[in-house]
């Protein structure tokens, strides 16, 4: 197999110490497989990004030895291939409109069944849901193991394309990872229950499913996620060596001797052992 990976940071804040682990733990699956790694700009939500923050993550990657194999992909640059996918998806009567406010959604909680509670509303641009099947979606997480959802009872009929007309995660990730070819999405665990919901779609779409490697997470002291948005430290590159020899602490490995970077890569790459990797800390299962 012709393994390729990916890192595929939101630009909503500089790359702090959990996004440097999804980042080195992708390159290290990547490089050990003999494959490629990719990095994409998940540029998708101009109402979400953070002025400066992609092209600070892209000079903050190479920094730490991380160059992707190819140019970058930004999401803010497809958005004819998500209007290609969102029209096949309307074309097979898989998504319906959705003029709820926010207010009742509140009231109706999940939406289920392919119907909208709120009245059609011609002067105001409806939301696009998913219909939620009542279907287990199973998928075997190459660190988390068996997991299993069913996307009626825990998701419920999912939006697709938002009020603003902007697409959602889910459908740039899915067109995305199939048009770079991806065959293994590894990133943090926090995602592990939208896999099901990006499987959902790949069968769709007759998109191919990539294997999944949900990483433990990176917590704050007050064991809440480290996050971009909610303006965690960013690394420092400056310093890379001592940053990554924490990050590979943190995936379970044995940490190298530091001295020269692509060195110490190179031997991170040679031994990284993924049964080391500590598995639940900070997961939740689907
Ligand atoms: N863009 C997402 C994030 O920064 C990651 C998406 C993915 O790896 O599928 O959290």
């Amino acid at each position: 197999m012709n393994y390729r990976g990916r890192f595929a940071p939101s630009p909503t804040g500089a790359l702090h110490f959990g996004s440097l682990v999804a980042a080195l733990a992708s390159w290290l699956c990547a490089r050990q497989a003999g494959g490629r790694w990719l990095v994409r700009m998940e540029d998708l939500d101009p109402l979400r990004a953070v002025p400066g923050s992609a092209a600070s993550i892209l000079a903050t990657l190479p920094a730490f030895g991380l160059v992707p194999d190819v140019p970058v992909l930004h999401q803010a640059q497809r958005t004819a291939a998500y209007d290609a996918a969102f029209e096949a998806l309307r074309r097979s009567g898989a998504v319906f409109p959705c003029w709820c406010s926010r207010s009742e959604l509140a009231l109706v909680g999940l939406h289920r069944d392919g119907r909208c509670s709120a009245r059609k509303n011609p002067h105001r641009e409806p939301a696009w849901r998913l219909r939620a099947p009542d279907v287990d979606i199973a998928f075997d997480d190459r660190l988390q193991g068996p997991q299993s959802q069913n996307l009626r009872t825990a998701v419920g009929d999912f939006v697709i394309r938002r009020v603003e007309g902007i697409y959602s995660y889910h459908l740039a990730c899915v067109v995305d990872d199939a048009f770079q070819s991806v065959t293994e999405v590894v990133r943090g665990c926090d995602l592990l229950d939208s896999t099901p919901r990006q499987i959902w779609l790949q069968r769709l779409l007759g998109l191919p499913t990539p294997a999944y490697l949900h990483l433990p997470l990176a917590l704050d002291a007050r064991g809440h996620k480290l996050s971009k948005s909610s303006q965690a430290w960013p690394v420092d590159p400056a310093h890379p060596l001592s940053t990554l020899q924490r990050a590979l602490a943190f995936l379970g490995q044995a940490v190298p001797p530091a001295d020269d970077l692509a060195e110490w890569l190179a031997v991170a790459a040679r031994e990284f052992d993924l049964r080391r990797i500590p598995q639940r800390s900070g997961c939740f299962a689907p």
